[in-house]
């Protein structure tokens, strides 16, 4: 009976709640897109710093003016090395009371204690506080996911991992946590999220972003901002959030990272801008700059793009940093600039308020000799450090310098665990499951081997303790790896474990460009003599740590050793669990319809083992989805919004788009049917709502979440249009036989597109709605 009335119970989502929000926002079991979106992107009520500003700007020396747009390495003004780093008093000084520098970012080495960290910031603000105007610094680090520079925080599944839970609320939770434990340690500015999209998975940060479409990025991404900034950032849980790398970097056509990216500006706009406008209308405070080049020009010095439309279009009123050095690379890698002064020049007057210089004074002393020379005017050195003064006002900073102790208490609560480790379960994406190999019995005698089966330094992958996350002695030693949570699950008795294959990584490796990972067999021939013992075998394969340029590759083919030993395994005939633990889509076609079951774990984090034992032996029920088009060939890198025309045999033979897994896809321990797909009418105006309602049922036995994707297709447009794109989704728990009606509201802006004078636009003609394998057409007048 109960069933039956939950059946029964229609869900009308977006308009309900754009008329009756609390009737959406309360429905149980439903998370919407587009609920949540126009929630999450609401722009909160700002205060008013402006007269405190003004009279600030007005008692400032120009040199105190540069300072403030000045960031440095904490290592440039403090000594020793890993725990032992202290601030240098003398370094101080010239920084923060000569030089009047506003920004520090960073660690040195490796994460520090939060009480370390309260240590240092506490010696910064207190420098800052002795100067003559007692401006505070504001004090930034990559918060990319959890805390990572702070040892002991929660960690959560990285950026990729999260866009697969389709979860939006789990991602403003975790970001929520990220950020109280950030300020817990006096910093109140984080360097994320990451709204680059990832369209090419050769790129090394690809693990780094929401994946490849920008309607769930965008999604994810004012999530992740709102969730880090809350409603009011001066509350001491709260960070100032920086959108990055504005824009365009991902996209490079070798897909090595920082080189040219030829991108034309109306798909610029189509893909690469939306989710960086999106959480700037929620109301972002600093933006970090593309650190690549577009079309010839560097993200540094490209006004149209950080002034124009920045500035012009979406009324950005942050600041803007540039990334690591950048100004100077403007010289020594993009030879756009022959001094460094002139490079200075260019990218404060394309709109770079704050340089991350970061290991010298270069920019402050010719900053300053160019206003002196009038090259740059006074009025853009004030509308920089407005912005800048604006944001450390917002932040409660002239009140509250920080660290404050109580805080601490905000760090690495077991509630926030939990957090974490949900979000690595509902990331878990089962891609294959042939005769329902998974879930595994508890009895079952398991070989567990692969390279990445017993490496926490794979579950986290770059930006953990370390940049490259690469340092095994800085892992927490109470968090189980794969092999060991199965060891927890099955009892160890019925588990072995041989490792088959080792990624290794030189000590200090040189971030020079070339990839630092090795691989090498260790004893293949004994983890298939191990498999012959066993009933099932978990192949723990992927990748090692890598973050920015040493994790570029030249194939995206998953390693050789890693192949041979799955081809071991493979022929003594026991079924495998592949289970890949990677920041990238590696090519596994050699063995993919081989193996009965394939899990794709992403990099999940510290609480990752558990979660992935808690999908294979059925303890909980997988629900990601991929956020990517998982590629078949090397030479497949194709997205799943490619062009109609890349579909069909007829024109490209065997080379049509034929992935290994598509964007969308993810298996479950249950069953889903889909039925009564309904618009609400066959023929719209531009300005019309259509409504668009599906039914999903559970249909299998036991509780499961289902995500309802609504893809859109334009099929004749002016540019060869796309074959489908996401324009809506909703995730659904659903009890045994349970049904619930989905409805959605399409608007203007889900038919547009952007047109060949980069502006959008809305044709008239033939549309399809599809969901779940069912389709209907509509008219658009
Ligand atoms: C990265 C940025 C990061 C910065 C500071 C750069 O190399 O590109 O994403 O925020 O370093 O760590």
């Amino acid at each position: 009976m109960r069933n039956l009335a939950r059946a029964l119970g229609a869900v009308s989502l977006s308009l309900c709640f754009l008329l009756q929000p609390a009737i959406a926002q309360t429905q149980p079991g439903v998370i919407d897109s587009d609920g949540f979106f126009r929630r999450a992107s609401q722009r909160p009520a700002r205060r008013d710093y402006s007269q405190q500003i003004d009279a600030l700007v007005k008692k400032m020396t120009l040199e105190e003016k540069v300072g403030q747009m000045t960031q440095l390495a904490i290592g440039f003004i403090a000594s020793g090395k890993d725990q032992e780093i202290k601030i240098d008093p003398a370094k101080l000084d010239q920084a923060v009371v000569k030089y009047g520098v506003g920004s520090i970012l960073n660690v040195s080495d490796q994460a520090l204690t939060v009480d370390h960290w309260q240590e240092i910031i506490g010696q910064l603000q207190a420098a800052a506080k002795k100067t003559r105007l007692g401006i505070p610094v504001i004090y930034g680090i990559d918060t990319i996911h959890g805390a990572n520079y702070v040892r002991g925080a929660t960690l959560f599944p990285q950026e990729i991992g999260m866009a697969a839970t389709w979860n939006p609320e789990l991602m403003k939770r975790a970001s929520e946590i990220a950020a109280a434990e950030t300020r817990a340690a006096g910093i109140p500015w984080s360097f994320s999220p990451v709204l680059d999209l990832g369209r090419n998975p050769l790129w090394p940060r690809f693990w780094e972003t929401f994946g490849e479409d920008p309607y769930l990025a965008k999604v994810m991404g004012v999530a992740f901002t709102r969730g880090l900034e809350g409603t009011d950032v001066s509350s001491q849980t709260a960070v100032a959030s920086s959108l990055k790398h504005y824009m365009g970097y991902s996209f490079p056509l070798t897909g090595r990272d920082r080189t040219p990216a030829w991108i034309p500006e109306n798909y610029l706009r189509e893909y690469f801008l939306p989710s960086f406008a999106e959480s700037v209308k929620a109301g972002a405070r600093t933006i970090m700059v593309n650190s690549g080049e577009i079309n010839g020009t560097p993200g540094h010095i490209n006004h149209h793009i950080l002034t124009d439309i920045l500035r012009g279009e979406l009324g950005f009123d942050g600041f803007v940093v540039s990334d690591w050095e950048d100004i100077k690379k403007l010289v020594t890698t993009w030879r756009i600039a022959a001094t460094e002064k002139e490079a200075t020049r260019l990218a404060v007057m394309a709109g770079i308020d704050m340089s991350m210089v970061p290991n010298d004074y270069s920019f402050a002393d010719h900053l300053i000799a160019l206003v002196k020379e009038g090259a740059v005017p006074q009025t853009r050195i004030d509308e920089a450090v407005r912005r800048i003064l604006r944001v450390k006002f917002e932040l409660g900073l002239f009140e509250n310098p920080g660290p404050n102790p109580a805080l601490k208490a905000n760090f690495a609560k077991p509630e926030s665990r939990q957090v974490a480790l949900e979000a690595a379960r509902e990331s878990i994406t089962l891609l294959k499951n042939a005769n329902n190999v998974l879930p595994l019995q508890k009895n079952t005698k398991v070989l567990v081997t692969g390279p990445t089966a017993d490496s926490l330094i794979s579950l986290n992958n770059g930006w953990t303790y370390v940049w490259q996350g690469s340092e095994e002695s800085l892992y927490p030693k109470d968090r189980p790896t794969i092999r060991r949570a199965i060891e927890e699950k099955a009892g160890a008795a019925n588990v072995t474990y041989v490792p088959g294959t080792r990624i290794t990584r030189p000590a200090g490796s040189p971030s020079n460009g070339t990839p630092t990972d090795q691989e090498e067999e260790v004893d293949i021939p004994a983890a298939a003599r191990a498999a012959q013992a066993a009933d099932v075998v978990v192949l723990a394969l992927g990748e090692g740590s890598y973050c920015e340029t040493p994790g570029n590759i030249t194939d995206l083919t998953i390693g050789e050793p890693q192949l041979k030993l799955a081809e071991a395994i493979i022929a003594t005939g026991k079924p495998v669990v592949l289970v890949l633990v990677e920041g990238r889509p590696r090519i596994i076609n050699r063995i993919a319809d081989r193996v009965p079951a394939i899990v794709m774990a992403y990099n999940p984090s510290n609480e990752g083992g558990t979660a992935i034992a808690d999908v294979l032996f059925g303890d909980v029920n997988p629900s990601g989805k991929l956020p990517f088009t998982y590629p078949r060939t090397p030479n497949g890198l194709i997205n799943y919004d490619h062009k109609a025309f890349e579909t069909e045999n007829t024109a490209f033979g065997n080379m049509a788009f034929n992935p290994q897994f598509e964007f969308g896809h993810g298996l479950s321990y249950t069953t889903f049917a889909y039925k009564d797909l309904k618009l609400d009418r066959s023929v719209i105006s531009p300005n019309d709502e259509l409504s668009v309602s599906v039914t999903v049922t559970n249909t299998g036995s036991r509780a499961g979440k289902e995500v309802v994707q609504l893809y859109v297709s334009d099929l004749v447009a002016s540019l060869s249009p796309p074959n489908r794109r996401l324009r809506r989704f909703a995730k659904v728990d659903l009890a045994p036989n349970q049904s619930r009606t989905v409805t959605f509201k399409l608007r203007r802006e889900d038919l547009s597109f952007i047109g060949a004078d980069n502006q959008p636009v809305v044709e008239p003609g033939e549309f399809e709605v599809k969901i779940g394998g069912l389709s209907q057409r509509f008219t658009l007048r």
